[in-house]
């Protein structure tokens, strides 16, 4: 599968999810045993979800990642004023050379979450695999996790919700985010907008285990110098760029 980065690890997963794959009902993903993590399991403090994003390989016309986003996760299809937003993209420009370059932004998954430290009820929270969250039935809706986001990421939901994909629960009075497609990697399975990207022939995201010296992300963020957006601030996120 483009763009996704599964790691060695997988590949001996991937033997024992073939061998078992055959007495598995319709429906039920060979990953959720690849991964190594039962339903209900909880998340794995080994992991380090996260992921790498090639500017050289987003094109600036290309809105695929946002549109599938907004599919997998019930969300507007058309971007209002005031509709949530999970993925977005942006053109930076270098003021001395003159360069551009398009990448999409979203949430950031920051290993030191101002998001989490503000929230006064708990319903920020970050896993143990770096994924960061909110609990719908915690959230009061106060907003202050977006005040803090330095990257935008967070939407308030002002509309009624309807059409929610049952893996996605989203409620009207709620703040959300990005979840890193939360729901499909517990299925062993990636991203929507990574799917996406790939399936747009550019490839320009890659999935994986930040923590797995074997993975193909964590041996592309050790060896190109790769970019944290804000990296001032220190927040270590778990999406980075390169080519910026
Ligand atoms: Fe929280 Fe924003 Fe960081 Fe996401 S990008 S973890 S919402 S501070
Ligand atoms: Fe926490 Fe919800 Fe308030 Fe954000 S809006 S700080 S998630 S209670």
């Amino acid at each position: 599968m483009s763009g996704v980065d599964r790691g060695r690890r997988q590949f001996v997963g991937w033997g024992v999810a073939g061998l078992a794959g055959v007495a598995i009902a319709p429906g039920i993903l060979l990953f959720d045993l690849a991964h190594g993590r039962a339903p209900d399991a909880p998340a794995s403090g080994k992991v380090r979800w996260g992921m790498l994003i090639d500017a050289t390989r987003c094109a600036p016309d290309c809105n695929a990642c946002v549109v599938a986003c907004a599919k997998e996760n019930g969300l507007p299809a058309t971007a209002s004023p005031t509709s949530p937003q999970w993925i977005r993209k942006v053109e930076l420009k270098d003021l001395r050379s003159g360069r551009t370059a398009a990448a999409p932004v979203m949430c950031q998954h920051c290993a030191q979450p101002p998001c989490v430290d503000v929230c006064p009820t708990g319903a920020s929270f970050k896993r143990a695999d770096g994924i960061v969250l909110v609990d719908r039935h915690t959230c009061i809706g106060c907003r202050y996790c977006m005040m803090a986001c330095p990257y935008k990421a967070r939407s308030f939901v002002h509309e009624p919700v309807t059409d929610q994909n049952p893996d996605v629960p989203r409620g009207r009075g709620c703040v959300e985010s990005c979840t890193l497609c939360v729901h499909r990697i517990d299925r062993g399975g990636t991203p929507a907008c990574v799917e996406a990207c790939a399936a747009a022939g550019h490839r320009a995201i890659l999935f994986g285990d930040l923590n797995d010296p074997g993975s193909e992300i964590a041996r592309r963020v050790a060896e190109l110098g790769t970019r944290a957006l804000r990296a001032d601030l220190r927040l270590d996120p778990g999406v980075r760029y390169q080519g910026l």
